[in-house]
Formats: structure tokens, sequence, C-alpha cells
């Protein structure tokens, strides 16, 4: 992780009457932080997340299973709160991601490997040779926009697999770069009726 530049050193007192969050005193925690604190109180932001999470890891399964409980018992709340949510959410995981890159591309490489594994256990298998007569049954088109895809395709499963979706070539269509993102992890009919809205 990159070292944060740290701001100019201020005393608490400073840092009250500004209004700000956090500060700088210009000198390390007694574990040797060199971290800004928390003007309310004073205490160094990187201990204070060591303990946060220290905490989370002892009490995750009880945090995990009270945020299920509630959502399952207000399914529109939660809703509501995710749809409003989503713009800070995705900004809030870009900078994390900018922040974490490492931690990032190890988290890529844990959600690909579910994929992954839900798909070896999805029955069924397609090769190559499946996917080009496809692409001939398709007429090298979309099989949603019907535009061509001459230049490029994506193979999508008309059930999603995450959704109890085969691995047969039934299962499975192309799209063009612009359907598949807007398709996502719907199951077919879903989208298009969503779509025709
Ligand atoms: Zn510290
Ligand atoms: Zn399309």
């Amino acid at each position: 992780m990159a070292k944060k530049k740290l701001p100019p050193v201020m005393t608490r007192a400073q840092a009250k009457a500004a209004g700000l969050k956090r500060y700088w005193r210009g000198t390390p925690c007694l574990k040797g932080h060199r971290a800004e604190r928390f003007t309310s109180d004073a205490h160094c932001v990187v201990c204070t997340d060591q303990k946060f999470w220290a905490w989370y890891d002892e009490n995750k399964a009880h945090v995990v299973a009270g945020v299920k409980a509630w959502r399952e018992q207000n399914p529109k709340r939660h809703r509501l709160q995710r749809l409003r949510e989503l713009p800070a959410n995705r900004e809030r995981m870009r900078q994390w991601a900018k922040d974490n890159p490492e931690r990032y591309s190890q988290s890529c490489k844990a959600r690909n490997h579910a994929r992954r594994s839900r798909e070896r256990n999805a029955p069924g298998k397609w090769t190559a040779d499946d996917i080009d007569k496809l692409f001939d049954q398709q007429k090298r088109r979309c099989a949603a926009c019907r535009v061509s895809i001459k230049k490029g395709y994506e193979i999508d499963h008309k059930q999603p697999l995450s959704k109890g979706g085969t691995n047969y070539i039934s299962n499975i269509q192309l799209l063009c770069f612009s359907c598949n993102r807007s398709k996502g992890s719907r199951p077919h009919e879903v989208w298009l009726a969503e779509r025709s809205l």
C-alpha cells in the first residue's frame, strides 16, 4: 500500500476549531504508527482500525447473521437501502481498490474462483466448436439486439449459473458487449421483460 502523505501538523484543539475529524500531531503513537489521530478521542487511527478489525474477526459470524436476519425481515427496506447506497458504494469500492491494489486483485481472484467452481458444478459442458456453430446459427448477430458481432461477442448463460442454469450449449447465447452488460446476472426472460418496460 502506498504511503499516505500526512497533512500539516496541528494540535487537537486546532483540529477541533477547524471542524476536522482527524489531525496529525507530528508524532507517532505508542505503537509507532506515523498516522493521524481522531479529533474526538485523540486515538491513533491505525490502532483504532486494527482494534475494529480484531473485534470484527472475533464477532464476524454474529455480525453477518444479524445483518442477514434484518434483511430477511425487511426485504423492501433492504432493497431501497441498497438502491440508495449504490452510487456511494461504487465510489467507495473504486477508492478502496485504488488504495489496496493487492487486496483488490486478491478479492477479484476469489470471486473468479467462486464463479469457476460454480461453473464446474453446473451440469453440462460446451466446446469452442459449439460456440462456432452457435455463432453461425445466430447469423453472426447478437441474440438479443441483432447487431453484428463479427468483431466480438460475449458468451452468456441465458439462465445464469448463479441461479441454477446449466452449462449446456442450449443455455448459452452470444451477446454483443452492450447487451451483455445490460443483462448482467438476470435470467434472459427477466431481462427481456424489464427491457421492454
Ligand atoms: Zn497506532
Ligand atoms: Zn446486443
